[in-house]
């Protein structure tokens, strides 16, 4: 689809560095993000890593409280949420590749010590940790598939956990031709309101900071609430010693997608590509992008979803699910609000008084037992009042439970994950699970296949019957009980044929009542909307 203009011309990946300044949190990966899709929209091969510097080996096993939601990719990596921006901008998988930590690195460089591959030598951050760095960094330039990686740097500049990345960038700007490597900073322009202006010394300050490490940048990325006039660019080329045109403003936007337009706007992709000595004629093919946007800003109807989860102070946690609201809810030319309801807010006495005025409910993944009785209040509410129901991993589990405590009496029913002695496990721990006793990475995780049922829904929504999902769970619904279900007026209606799992569950005597032990958000996309969450939408589009 995407093809390499300059074959004769070049044959070498060029690599963009994007590193923050000032602050944290201004949007490293939202900027990387939007240039990849306008030069990917050039016709360029694109793709981006995230290098984050922490210890743990990946974020797997971090709370979503500290950091987000854990996006998986097809390949099973536990990764940092910045890469469901990646896959949401760009309409590309990533992969472990994607996302290096700082703990993966010590991990590989203390196992070669061991093997002895460093015999007779001092193991050392430099060479030894920055080598390995530089390896992180190339592996996808060197699969051939990419023409650009960009490589973003998690964390500020001056933060002494990201020296060692920083001084890998500084090698590499050495080492490889300087066509082929160039550094974006992102940095705050703060405006104070007392003095009516906008300053440039925290800029100032980040870039020497950088420069310190012996990294110039190339071009400032500039997050500020007010337009930068021609002084304040002319100010911040001058004492950071980059080109005027290479001050690139980037205003707070209204919704994340308007980033890359606004990037367009300020030619950020046409200096990028002359700094990388690469052609520039024609403009970014934006028609498909601008068309979601268009619905997206346009709306002719606005529904209200309830996401019930227990990490809702903190709606990063739930970031792929949301953005896969406002993919559907584009597509069927409809506005998402959605009401985020913590699940321990939910008792069986206001559970109605509470849901009563939503177009759909879902219920959303999880871990642990806090929360999980308010879960399965929200699933008997969406069910016995027809109201459309997406159970996602932790929440398909949760209307297993739920149908089987009030529809088939097992009044004790439970997934083991919460209560190791119920007499009705329903939900049960996946057998190779049983021998696994280290908790990083041990998961079932990534793509895994799903046949559908010829009469399901699922199989209407998706319009074939073989899928592949993203996993990550460590129970299932206990194959023991699936006949009772069935014949109670369950439909299994996705399942894993090598292993029996079930994949998907139905209530065929439901409007719209579809669970899923996979997550359907993280393969959701700007341009490739997830048919079930489009079709959940239209659902709860029937309420209205
Ligand atoms: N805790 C559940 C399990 O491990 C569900 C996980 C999830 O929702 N991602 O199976």
């Amino acid at each position: 689809m995407y093809f390499w203009r300059n074959l004769n011309v070049m044959s070498k990946t060029k690599y963009i560095f994007v590193t923050g300044g000032v602050t944290s949190s201004l949007g490293k990966g939202i900027i990387s993000a939007s240039l990849a899709k306008l030069l990917q929209e050039r016709g360029y091969r694109v793709t981006i890593q995230k290098l984050d510097p922490y210890i743990n080996i990946d974020p797997g096993t971090l709370n979503p409280y500290e950091h987000g939601e854990c996006f998986v990719t097809d390949d099973g990596a536990e990764t940092d949420l910045d890469l469901g921006h990646y896959e949401r901008f760009l309409n590309i998988p990533t992969s472990q590749a994607n996302n290096v930590t700082t703990g993966r690195i010590y991990q590989a460089v203390i196992n070669k010590e061991r093997k002895g591959e460093f015999l007779g030598k001092t193991v050392q951050v430099i060479p030894h940790i920055t080598d390995e760095i530089k390896h992180r960094i190339q592996i996808l330039g060197k699969t051939g598939e990419f023409d650009i990686v960009i490589t973003e740097i998690g964390g500020t500049v001056g933060d002494i956990e990201s020296l060692p990345y920083v001084e890998a960038v500084r090698q590499l700007k050495w080492e490889l031709d300087s066509k082929d490597i160039m550094v974006i900073h992102l940095t705050l322009v703060p405006y104070l309101a007392a003095a009516g202006e906008l300053k440039t010394k925290p800029t100032q300050h980040s870039v020497k900071m950088l420069m310190q490490s012996g990294v110039a940048p190339d071009v400032l990325v500039c997050r500020t609430e007010r337009h930068l006039n021609e002084n304040i660019r002319k100010k911040l080329a001058l004492f950071c010693n980059v080109e005027t045109n290479s001050i690139i403003e980037s205003i707070d936007a209204e919704t994340i997608y308007d980033v890359p337009n606004l990037m367009l706007d300020e030619k950020l992709d046409k200096v990028v590509l002359d700094k990388l000595n690469l052609e520039t004629k024609t403009e970014p093919k934006l028609e498909k992008w601008n068309d979601f946007l268009y619905k997206f800003k346009n709306p002719k109807h606005h529904i209200t979803i309830g996401l019930i989860g227990k990490y809702v102070e903190l709606h990063d946690a739930y970031k792929s699910i949301s953005e896969a609201l406002i993919h559907a809810g584009a597509t069927n030319e409809t506005k998402v609000h959605i009401q985020w309801i913590h699940s321990e807010s939910l008792t069986e006495k206001n559970t109605s008084e509470k849901l009563k005025n939503l177009n759909g409910i879902i219920v959303a993944p999880g871990f642990g037992g806090r929360g999980i009785e308010g879960k399965i209040d929200a699933v008997r509410f969406a069910r016995e009042n027809n109201i459309p129901f997406l159970g996602i991993c932790l929440g398909m589990q949760m209307a297993v439970i739920e149908f089987a405590r009030n529809v088939l009496h097992l009044k004790d029913a439970n997934s083991v994950e919460m209560d190791l002695n119920t007499t009705n496990p329903v939900i049960n721990l996946m057998e190779e699970q049983k021998k696994i006793t280290e908790k990083g990475g041990t998961m079932r995780l990534g793509a895994w296949d799903c046949t559908l049922e010829k009469n399901s829904k699922s199989l209407a929504i998706y319009g074939k019957q073989e899928i592949s999902e993203r996993h990550r769970h460590r129970y299932e619904f206990n194959n023991k009980y699936v006949a009772d279900f069935v014949k109670a007026g369950m439909l299994i209606a996705g399942e894993n044929k090598k292993t029996d799992l079930v994949e998907i569950i139905e209530l065929p005597n439901h409007p719209w009542f579809v669970a899923v032990q996979f997550h359907p958000e993280y393969k959701s996309t700007v341009l490739n909307p997830h048919p079930l969450f489009v079709d959940f939408i239209k659902a709860g589009l029937d309420m209205v």
